[in-house]
C-alpha cells in the first residue's frame, strides 16, 4: 500500500501571518490534497520571548478564511497531538536523551563568558566541542548538582552531506560549514532545530514544504533522522517571493 502523503504548515506565532506564510501553507495544502493526503497545522511556539499575543488566532483565521482547511491541528485535534510545541516538552526531553545515547548530541555546561571568548577577530564564533569530551561521570555529577546546561547537536567536523530537494535538486553541504547548535535550551525548551525533526517524524510528515532559508540547515536535520534510524521526509524548499 502507498504511504499516505502528510504535509504540514508549521508557523511560529512571533508575528502576524503574511503572504510568504500563506503561500507556504497553500503549497502544503495543495500537495496533500492532490495526493489524497492530509494537511496538518502545527504551532511552533518554542521561542516564548518572541511570542505575539493573538498571532495564533490570526493563523487559524487566515487559513480557514483562505479555504486552507487543515485535517489536524491545535483547535481541531487529531491522532498525533498535541499540535502546539510548548505542550510537547516531555517528548523532546525523551528524544534528546536518546540522541545523546546514540552519540548525536551532548550536554554542554559552558558559561556565557566562555562562549563569548570563542569569538574570533572577525566577530565570528563557532562552538569548539569543548563539552563533547567531558567524562560521563563529570556530566552526571554536574547535572545532579543542578548546574544549568544545554544539549547540543554533535555535527561531524569533516565530510559532506548530500540530499535531494524536489525543487533545487542535489544539495551538497560540507559539515565544516555547520556547527553544534543548541537542541535543548537551559529552560528545557527545544529549539526549532530539534523540535522540527522530532515532530515531523512523530506526526508522520512525508513531505516537508518550507522556505529556502532552511535549505542549508537541512543536513543537520538529516543527521538526526539517520541517527534515530528514521526515514527522511521528501524536501520541497520554496524560493522566496520577490
Ligand atoms: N516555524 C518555522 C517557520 O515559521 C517553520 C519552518 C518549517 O516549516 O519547517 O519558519
Ligand atoms: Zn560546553
Amino acid at each position: 500500500m502507498e504511504e499516505t502523503v502528510r504535509t504540514r504548515f508549521a508557523p511560529s506565532p512571533t508575528g502576524f501571518m503574511h503572504l510568504g506564510g500563506l503561500r507556504t501553507a497553500l503549497y502544503a495544502y495543495l500537495y496533500a490534497k492532490s495526493h489524497n493526503g492530509k494537511f496538518i497545522l502545527r504551532i511552533e511556539d518554542t521561542d516564548q520571548q518572541r511570542y505575539v499575543e493573538g498571532a495564533v488566532q490570526v493563523i487559524y483565521d487566515s487559513l480557514k478564511g483562505s479555504g486552507l482547511y487543515y485535517d489536524e491541528g491545535p483547535d481541531i485535534g487529531g491522532d498525533y497531538g498535541p499540535y502546539v510545541q510548548s505542550e510537547r516538552k516531555a517528548i523532546y526531553a525523551e528524544y534528546a536523551k536518546k540522541l545523546i545515547d546514540l552519540g548525536g548530541a551532548y550536554y554542554c555546561f559552558c558559561s556565557k563568558e566562555r562562549l563569548e571568548s570563542l569569538t574570533d577577530a572577525n566577530g565570528n564564533r563557532k562552538y569548539d566541542k569543548h563539552c563533547l569530551h567531558l567524562p560521563k561521570e563529570e556530566v552526571e555529577r554536574r547535572i545532579a548538582a543542578g548546574e544549568p546546561y544545554v544539549i547540543r547537536q554533535n555535527i561531524p567536523t569533516e565530510g559532506t552531506s548530500t540530499y535531494e530537494d524536489l525543487i533545487y535538486g542535489t544539495i551538497n553541504i560540507d559539515y565544516s560549514e555547520l556547527e553544534d547548535n543548541i537542541l535543548i535550551k537551559s529552560d528545557g525548551m527545544p529549539t526549532y532545530n530539534f523540535a522540527n525533526v522530532v515532530d515531523d517524524h512523530l506526526m508522520g510528515i512525508t513531505h516537508v514544504i518550507r522556505g529556502t532559508e532552511y535549505l542549508s540547515s537541512t543536513p543537520k536535520y538529516n543527521l538526526m533522522y539517520d541517527a534515530f534510524g528514521w526515514k527522511r521526509p521528501v524536501y520541497i524548499h520554496l524560493p522566496p517571493i520577490m
